[in-house]
């Protein structure tokens, strides 16, 4: 029998891994959707190529090209928010959640309302929203599955055991592209040198917040949100090797680690077979040759993000919207050139510490109040790099 798949952000370093993985045995699935950004080019060939009933771009200004590219394909095309809701409304058994950034919440509420198998990439619908993104689940019987690397690792160390006999989890960071640059030349990295990681390939974004140890801070918050484990028993540790994925320690002193490849195509391959193993395209290690592993305590002082993403874990609420819609902002201005890399975590600190009083912790979370905190949060971020070009 063949599964129905659509696949959200198939035109990104995920989507495309994912796409790898469905086109080694096209005949096993029926492909439902798949949905893009501004590279409509990349989304019209996987879509001439797996034929799925629908490809929506999420702009609607590249709606006009896409659809010639599609044209006499069969192919329906549509563009825009509203339309990539639709297509996470329609059925399908298995849904790739995999779009950068706060924008794949909305279709992944609405996948997850559908009662389908997600498999989620996109991080940041935890972040921002995770108490409503684990109740829409359980309204609807959806499984939820985690495709960060980290997260498939606590997960497969957790098979066939109770979280109540869990004691501390540990995800690992590789400590991203300026792991072993001085302190003090931080403040004159480049675009460029932020964008390229010593051990994953991943899209730009997530690659400078791999550098900044934001990418580390959103999955603190991810692991507390998605298995419900108190903030003072999820560390991170520096592991320059990106090998061990994360480990779980448990009541009697054990430690579960997950050991494997840099290669995301592990974590997207089991939550798409799970709850079989199958084999799988990736490089099998040879421990004799890597020779050690190395770990180290993370510097907090030098990442403020890890800091941050601790008050954001103990107030909830909003406050996860708050600091991503934040990031994301100062994300932006740092990608264009507007501010340097060390006035990321600057400006995400500001504006949390202003926003700290506002009782975000007690607000309850729907799309609404999300899309408002992150709304406000990234008002607040370019008041900042407005009051400092000011300053001069
Ligand atoms: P990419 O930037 O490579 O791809 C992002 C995808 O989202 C693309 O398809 C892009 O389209 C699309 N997109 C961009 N903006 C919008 C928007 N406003 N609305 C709808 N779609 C949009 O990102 P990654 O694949 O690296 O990451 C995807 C998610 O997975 C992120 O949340 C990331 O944190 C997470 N993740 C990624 C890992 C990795 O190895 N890359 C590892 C673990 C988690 P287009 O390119 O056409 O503009």
């Amino acid at each position: 029998m063949t599964r129905r798949i659509s696949i959200f952000g198939s035109t990104g370093s995920i989507g495309c891994n994912t796409v790898d993985l469905i086109a080694r045995d096209r005949e096993a699935y029926e492909i439902v959707a798949l949905t893009g950004g501004r590279n409509f080019e990349k989304l019209a060939r996987q879509a001439l190529d797996l034929k799925p009933k629908i490809a929506v771009t999420a702009y609607p200004e590249c709606y006009q090209d896409l659809k010639e590219a599609l044209g006499g394909s069969g192919v329906e095309a549509a563009a825009g928010e509203d339309a990539l809701c639709d297509a996470a409304q329609r059925p399908s058994d298995w849904t790739m959640s995999a779009i950068v950034g706060a924008a794949g919440l909305p279709p992944g509420l609405k996948a997850l309302e559908q009662g389908a198998t997600v498999a989620l990439a996109n991080k940041e619908s935890l972040v921002t929203a995770g108490a409503l993104v684990m109740a829409t689940a359980k309204a609807s019987g959806a499984t939820l599955l985690p495709v960060d690397s980290e997260h498939s690792a606590i997960f497969q160390a957790l098979v066939g055991e109770d979280i109540e006999a869990v004691e501390r989890v540990i995800i690992t960071a590789s400590g991203g592209a300026f792991r072993d640059l001085p302190t003090e030349d931080l403040a004159h990295v480049s675009l460029a040198d932020a964008s390229s990681h010593p051990n994953w390939d991943m899209g730009q974004r997530i690659t400078i917040d791999s550098a900044s140890l934001f990418n580390k801070a959103l999955e603190l918050i991810e692991t507390k949100e998605y298995f419900g484990i108190d903030t003072n028993r999820i560390e991170a540790v520096v592991h320059p090797e990106s090998l061990v994925h994360a480990l779980v320690g448990f009541k009697d002193g054990a430690l579960m680690a997950h050991v494997g490849p840099p290669d995301m195509r592990h974590a997207i391959g089991y939550a798409l077979h799970w709850p079989e193993r199958r084999a799988l395209p990736v490089e099998r290690l040879d421990l004799a040759s890597i020779g050690q592993l190395t770990f180290r305590a993370p510097d907090e002082e030098r990442y403020p993000a890890l800091r941050l993403a601790r008050w954001v874990m103990e107030e909830g609420g909003l406050a996860g919207a708050v600091f991503n819609g934040a990031k994301e902002r100062a994300l932006d201005a740092f990608i264009d050139g507007r501010i340097a890399f060390l006035d990321m975590a600057a400006a995400v600190e500001d504006v949390i510490e202003k926003m700290s009083g506002d009782g975000l912790g007690k607000v309850a979370i729907g799309l609404d109040t999300v899309r408002e905190a992150d709304h406000i949060a990234r008002q607040r971020v370019d008041a900042w790099i407005g009051n400092r070009s000011e300053r001069g």
